[in-house]
This record gives C-alpha cells, sequence and structure tokens, in this order.
C-alpha cells in the first residue's frame, strides 16, 4: 500500500493523503472521495507511513486519470513556488494551471474533434459568389487557409453563416483525432522581410542573442513607437530556427489580430493565441499543441504563463507595466513574476519590455540584476510627441473643454488629421445632484455616487454595476432640479458633436466596444480616417497604432495628483506616457496637451518636460525616502462583511497573532486596521491590513506562522477574507 498526497480543488492550505495499491508520478491526475463529493486532484507526492496519523482511516482514490503526468516536473515546481508564495490552496493552484476540461477529468489527450473544411465543391468555387454575405464569406475565405474547429468558427462567423454555407455544401463537418508535429519538421520555418535594425536595436538584439540557454532577466526600455516589436521579432528568430518555443505575453486589451499577424507573417510556423474568450475546448486545443511542440509561438494575455511547452526558449513580457498582469482575486498571482519564476526552472531568457516601466522592473535593472536595454529614439525616423500642460484656471468650458483646448483641436481637425480626447471616465456625468439641497443620488450598496448614462437613461453604479432608473425628484427634498455633475465620455462625445458640426466622431469605451471584434473593427475604421474625433477612456491608451493622430488631448488628470495611493502618480506617468505614444506614429509630428488646474505641479512640470525616464527615476527615490515599495516587501490582509464591526474585528484579532513575536525574526510593520480606499462594496465594508518589512523572508514567515491561527478564528467564517502578496492597489 502506498500513501499519495493529493491537491484537492478546495480552499485549505494544505494536501490530503489517500491510499493506493502502487506509487503514482507526481502530476497525474487522481479522483478522490472529499466528503460527499468526488474531485479531481492532482498527486504531488507520496508520504511515508510513519508519519500519518490514523492510518486506517485514510480512504482509497477512487480512479487514476493520466497514465502521463498532466502537469510536467517544472510547472510542478512552479505550482509548489505559488502555494507557498502566495500563501494558498495547493489545490486551487493546480486548477488555476490547467485548462477546464481537465479540471473536470476530461482526458488530457486529444480526442476526437469536429472540424470544419472546404468540400469537394467549395474548393472549386470563387468566393465572389458570397460577397453579399459577409460572414460567410470571411469564414469560407479562413477556411481556404485550412480546418477550423467547428464551435470556434461558429462563434467567430455566426452559426448561421456556417449553417447556410454547410446548406450550400461549400464546405463539410469532419472528424478527427488531431495529431501534432513539433513545428520546424515538416516544412522548413521561412523567415519574411526583415528591416535592418538602427544602432540601438542592433545593441539590444546582440545582447539577446548571448542569452540562449541562460536564466538572464532584461529589461528591454523604449520609448513608445521605438522599435521593441522589433527587437522581440529578430531576438528569437535564431531560437526559432533551433525549434525552441517562445511565450509572448501581452495585456488584456493589448492581444490584437494585427500583433498576432506581425508574429505570423515574419515566420511561417503556426503561432497559438491564448485569451480569456476562448472557448474552453479551443484553450485546451492550444494547450495540447504547445505542450506536443506543434507551436512555435504562444501569445496570450496573464493565464498564458500555465502554457506547457516541449521545448521552451523565451519568455517576453510585453507592456510589462501593465495592471492586467496581475490576478485580482481568488490566487492573486503577478505573470510577470511567474515569468521570471519559469524562466529559472527552464534555465532561459526573460524579456521584459515598457516604454514605461514599473518602478520594481527599473529598480532592478538600475541596480544591475536586470539587464538594461534602451531604445531612446523612435523608430524609423518618426518625431516624438510634444507635451504641454494647459492651465485650466479661469478658463470657460465647454463641455469639460476649455476654450483654449478648443482652439488647438480646431487647428488639428481643420489641418486633416485626427484628434484623441482622453476623458477619465465612461458614462454622462460621474454624479447626479439637487440644484436645491445638494443632495447626491449614491448607490447605497457602495457609497458611491451613481454615473449617470443618459443614452441608456439609466443610472449605473461603476462598483458593483447596479443600476436604477433615473430619478425623477430629489429623495430628499422633493424638489424636481436634478442636475449632473462633471463630465464623462458621453458628454463630451455630445458637446463635441455640436462645436465640431463637421468632424465625424467615435466613442470608444467599454460600453461602445463590447466583444473584441467590435473594438478591431473601429479602430481599423478609424485607421481608415472614417472619424476625425476619438473621444475614449483608458482603452485609447493601450499599444494601438493611430498613424494620423496628431493631437491627444487630456481632459482631467488632477484627480490622480491627490489620491491616497501611493502608485497613482507612476499609474498617471504612465498613462499619459502611453497616451501621447499613440501621437505623430507615422510621418506626421504630434502633441499633448494635458489640460489641468495645477499646471506648477512638481510631478506634472517633470513628466512634460523630462519624460517618462526621467520622472520614473525620480520616484524611485522617492519611493526609498518613503520606504515603500518596491524598497520594501508588502503583503495586505483584506476582510469584507454587510456588518463593519465584524471584518474590523477579525482584522484586530489577525493584527495579534502577526505581531506574535517569533525567535531570531524581527517582525513586520502592521498598519491598520484600515478602511480600503473603497470602503463599501456591494453592500460589504471592507477593512485591510497592511503589513510591510524592510525584507520578504521574515515578512513570509511570519504570515506562514499567523495564517494557521487566523484560519481558526470563528469570526473567519462569517467574513470574507483574503491574503494579498505584493498587491498593486489597494
Ligand atoms: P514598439 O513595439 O516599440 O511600439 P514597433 O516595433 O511596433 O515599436 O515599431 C514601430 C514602427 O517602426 C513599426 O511600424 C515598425 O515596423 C517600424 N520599425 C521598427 N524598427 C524599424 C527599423 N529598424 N527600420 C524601419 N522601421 C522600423
Ligand atoms: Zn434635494
Ligand atoms: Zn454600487
Amino acid at each position: 500500500m502506498t500513501f499519495i498526497q493529493v491537491a484537492v480543488p478546495v480552499p485549505l492550505r494544505q494536501l490530503f493523503t489517500y491510499q493506493h495499491t502502487r506509487s503514482l508520478n507526481s502530476g497525474v491526475r487522481v479522483e478522490v472521495p472529499f466528503g460527499p463529493r468526488t474531485l479531481v486532484g492532482v498527486v504531488v507526492g507520496t508520504q511515508d507511513p510513519a508519519d500519518i496519523d490514523n492510518i486506517d482511516k485514510i480512504k482509497p482514490l477512487n480512479r487514476v486519470i493520466d497514465n502521463e503526468p498532466v502537469i510536467a516536473p517544472v510547472l510542478l515546481k512552479m505550482a509548489h513556488w505559488l502555494w507557498q508564495y502566495y500563501h494558498h490552496a495547493p489545490g486551487e493552484v493546480m486548477h488555476a494551471m490547467l485548462p477546464v476540461p481537465l479540471r473536470k477529468g476530461e482526458a488530457a489527450t486529444p480526442s476526437a474533434q469536429r472540424y470544419l473544411q472546404l468540400s469537394d465543391e467549395g474548393r472549386q468555387t470563387d468566393s465572389d459568389t458570397l460577397t453579399r454575405a459577409p460572414k460567410q464569406h470571411a469564414c469560407f475565405m479562413a477556411l481556404k487557409h485550412g480546418q477550423l474547429l467547428a464551435v470556434e468558427a461558429r462563434k467567430q462567423y455566426s452559426p448561421s453563416a456556417v449553417k447556410s454555407l454547410l446548406q450550400k455544401a461549400l464546405i463539410e463537418e469532419v472528424d478527427q483525432v488531431p495529431e501534432f508535429t513539433p513545428f520546424g519538421y515538416l516544412a522548413q520555418m521561412q523567415i519574411g522581410q526583415t528591416p535592418v535594425p538602427d544602432k540601438e536595436q542592433a545593441v539590444a538584439i546582440a545582447a539577446l542573442n548571448q542569452q540562449h540557454n541562460k536564466f538572464v532577466i532584461s529589461l528591454l526600455e523604449g520609448v513608445t513607437g521605438s522599435g521593441k516589436t522589433e527587437v522581440y521579432l529578430q531576438a528569437i528568430a535564431p531560437l526559432l530556427e533551433a525549434k525552441q518555443q517562445v511565450l509572448i505575453l501581452v495585456p488584456e486589451i493589448g492581444l490584437t489580430p494585427q500583433t498576432v499577424a506581425r508574429f505570423e507573417k515574419r515566420f511561417s510556423i503556426p503561432v497559438g493565441v491564448l485569451h480569456s474568450q476562448l472557448t474552453d475546448a479551443a484553450r485546451l486545443l492550444v494547450w495540447q499543441r504547445a505542450r506536443a511542440g506543434e507551436l512555435g509561438i504562444v501569445i496570450g494575455t496573464r493565464s498564458a504563463i500555465f502554457t506547457p511547452f516541449k521545448h521552451l526558449g523565451m519568455i517576453i513580457v510585453d507592456e510589462e507595466h501593465d495592471e492586467s498582469f496581475k490576478q485580482q482575486d481568488g490566487l492573486r498571482y503577478h505573470a510577470r513574476d511567474l515569468a521570471a519564476m519559469r524562466a529559472k526552472e527552464h534555465r532561459i531568457p526573460l524579456l521584459l519590455g515598457s516604454a514605461t516601466p514599473a518602478l520594481e522592473s527599473l529598480n532592478n535593472a538600475l541596480t544591475g540584476r536586470y539587464t538594461h536595454l534602451q531604445l531612446t529614439r523612435r523608430a524609423g525616423g518618426a518625431q516624438s510627441t510634444q507635451q504641454h500642460l494647459l492651465d485650466a484656471r479661469d478658463q470657460p468650458f465647454h463641455y469639460g473643454i476649455t476654450e483654449g483646448l478648443l482652439t488647438i483641436m480646431r487647428q488639428h481637425v481643420n489641418a486633416g488629421n485626427q484628434v484623441l480626447v482622453f476623458v477619465n471616465r465612461r458614462g454622462f456625468a460621474p454624479a447626479m445632484l439637487c440644484h436645491h439641497c445638494g443632495e447626491t443620488v449614491m448607490c447605497k450598496r457602495c457609497d458611491k455616487p451613481y454615473t449617470v448614462h443618459k443614452a441608456q437613461n439609466r443610472l449605473q453604479c461603476h462598483h458593483c454595476a447596479g443600476t436604477r432608473a433615473m430619478p425623477r425628484q430629489c429623495e430628499a427634498c422633493h424638489s424636481h432640479e436634478l442636475v449632473t455633475a462633471g463630465t464623462g465620455t458621453e458628454q463630451v462625445e455630445q458637446g463635441l458633436a455640436r462645436l465640431f458640426p463637421d468632424a465625424k466622431q467615435v466613442r470608444i469605451d467599454s460600453d461602445t466596444v463590447r466583444g473584441k471584434d467590435k473594438l478591431h473593427n473601429t479602430l481599423d475604421a478609424i485607421n481608415r480616417q472614417e472619424y476625425q474625433i476619438l473621444v475614449g477612456t483608458q482603452i485609447l491608451s493601450k499599444g494601438h497604432h493611430f498613424p494620423h493622430v496628431t493631437l491627444v488631448a487630456v481632459l482631467d488628470c488632477d484627480g490622480a495628483l491627490f489620491s491616497a495611493d501611493f502608485r497613482a502618480a507612476e499609474k498617471l506617468a504612465q498613462l499619459v506616457t502611453q497616451l501621447a505614444g499613440r501621437a505623430g506614429r507615422a510621418s506626421k509630428p504630434g502633441e499633448m496637451w494635458l489640460q489641468t488646474h495645477n499646471p506648477h505641479h512638481p510631478l506634472l512640470q517633470d513628466l512634460v518636460n523630462n519624460g517618462y525616464s526621467h520622472f520614473a527615476r525620480h520616484a524611485l527615490l522617492e519611493r526609498k525616502a518613503a520606504a515603500l515599495p518596491p524598497f520594501i516587501s508588502q503583503i495586505i490582509i483584506r476582510a469584507e462583511a454587510t456588518d463593519s464591526a465584524l471584518a474590523f474585528g477579525f482584522l484586530q484579532q489577525c493584527k495579534t497573532q502577526l505581531l506574535m513575536p517569533i525567535d531570531n525574526i524581527e517582525g513586520p510593520s502592521v498598519g491598520g486596521p484600515f478602511p480600503c480606499l473603497m470602503e463599501k462594496r456591494q453592500g460589504r465594508y471592507r477593512f485591510m491590513l497592511v503589513c510591510n518589512h524592510a525584507k520578504r523572508g521574515p515578512l513570509h514567515a511570519t504570515l506562514r506562522r499567523a495564517l494557521p491561527y487566523m484560519q481558526a478564528l470563528p469570526e473567519g467564517a462569517k467574513v470574507r477574507w483574503s491574503v494579498d502578496i505584493d498587491p498593486t492597489d489597494f
């Protein structure tokens, strides 16, 4: 009899022991009884019978699912690191690493899938016959390049388009077990046209060429449009030629078909794409193809860091500063940190790229822990965007825009160029209040003002997504005079339509671009110059290329100057710099104007006059002086409950545990319980403890010792609480 340790998917920070007739490889899935349920767990080791109490109570496992481990040894090491470092339940970590069908116990080896392909008739048919049905046409054209998974095709081109094509007998369905061959064996890889790198690019590429099969982390700090992607392309070419695979992580919204097309076009090898909109079956297929070595490149968002590979040669994290790399619930991991951990296990290089590096990464580059590669000029002779502050004090405003800014906008529109207007919130206005008594209409679940959405004629809470009908009168004094305060994208769009009746405009925020295709279609239309004015939120700052935009106007950045979050300045500087990077990318020079009531604010002055790289180095000095991350380690314990005293009291008891001295270890400082920045959300009051320590080791040791006591607190069952290691927001 062997005693097997299993990571079972339950929210408990421990492993469970089962008995079996023989030993099993770590990484193999097993079905186990757990109370009244049957769960799919992952084997992580065996246990010495001498270490087991109540040995006759140990249950046998129900069934062994896999012959071969589904989690390879390097990934098991990563799993182990994850549950140790993030103090998370091992079974939940394992599940997070696996595609959904495998969590449910389905076979890991490819099973028959339904594919679509052209029929004999389809192959002889001219696609022009379908031009009146654009979706059928697009699907048909895609199938000319090869088979598609039937579920994917239905999702992408609509079920009715597929149905029509089947009825016309232009396409057919086939069931096949996919066979995978490692890339580069059946067909030789061809490298497409490659521009001559400029001096700085050449230096970076040469440095990266020295790193093959070694664990080295590099930061490529390159201004927007300096040719970072071109460096990635040229740096990975020799690795792909050596049949090594490359993983590229990109931000949530940065994964555009253009990015993927650029890699596909350069290298004639299969490229896999992973993002949140894929079906479970499609994700599993990418997982299998990468594992078998068929995919040369996998491009994906945060969770793509868990993809198995046959022979991984390099990891790239593009726009490494982006907040979407940090998971903000459940297993709160940072994909950039995981990438470093993974590169170390594989003994391969990790390349981080950004125009606005996170202060954490920049500090590692400046202190020599990372290789620092810099691109200081835009590629292909494009000029950098001139940045200016616009003093909004005492100026007349129209829909949130000063007269001065309107004049500048007119010049650009009249010159036939495009103008990008950044507004930091969506909706019509961030608040509605009573003109008579001043009462604001509040979301009672979050204690925050509702945002006015005129288009839907409703109020919406941006914190809990709750909505309500537009009120007719004030709840306090019954006055009918309700007015809006502040400006959101919807209002700016309406205002600009009146101010620029001849310019066509488009609004881009999460209300107007639901679904990724909508966004891509809008971006294409912008680049065809169908619009002259673009109004939008954050979405506009993410890596898109707008060759005809020559002016970027930022309507309000004052809020971020006075935030209680010490990262607000860094985030604002990244946003502003990324926005500036959208303008003047082609032959046309660009400018950016920041409208502010604080034109002499040192942060804005530094950013506008000296640029992000100067700002960031200065900000690091400030963080050091204030003993803030990255110069110290931080852990936040959050708790929320409908009864605020419960959440507060629970954290107070946790604090007592965290402050309990441990031999030979200097304890952390524990601040709080403080209310979170969002004090109330969805009817729950939220508090946090902030634990700081100059060193990571003692901080984690303290938490490790305190956690079992915290878990045993009876109040813990009545509140929702969580541990956030290296938090990035409050
Ligand atoms: P980034 O990733 O830094 O935004 P890209 O790699 O997308 O920059 O480059 C910006 C533009 O400059 C692209 O159109 C790219 O094709 C072009 N480019 C990059 N490197 C060169 C080069 N060495 N010579 C000519 N054009 C280049
Ligand atoms: Zn009132
Ligand atoms: Zn709310």
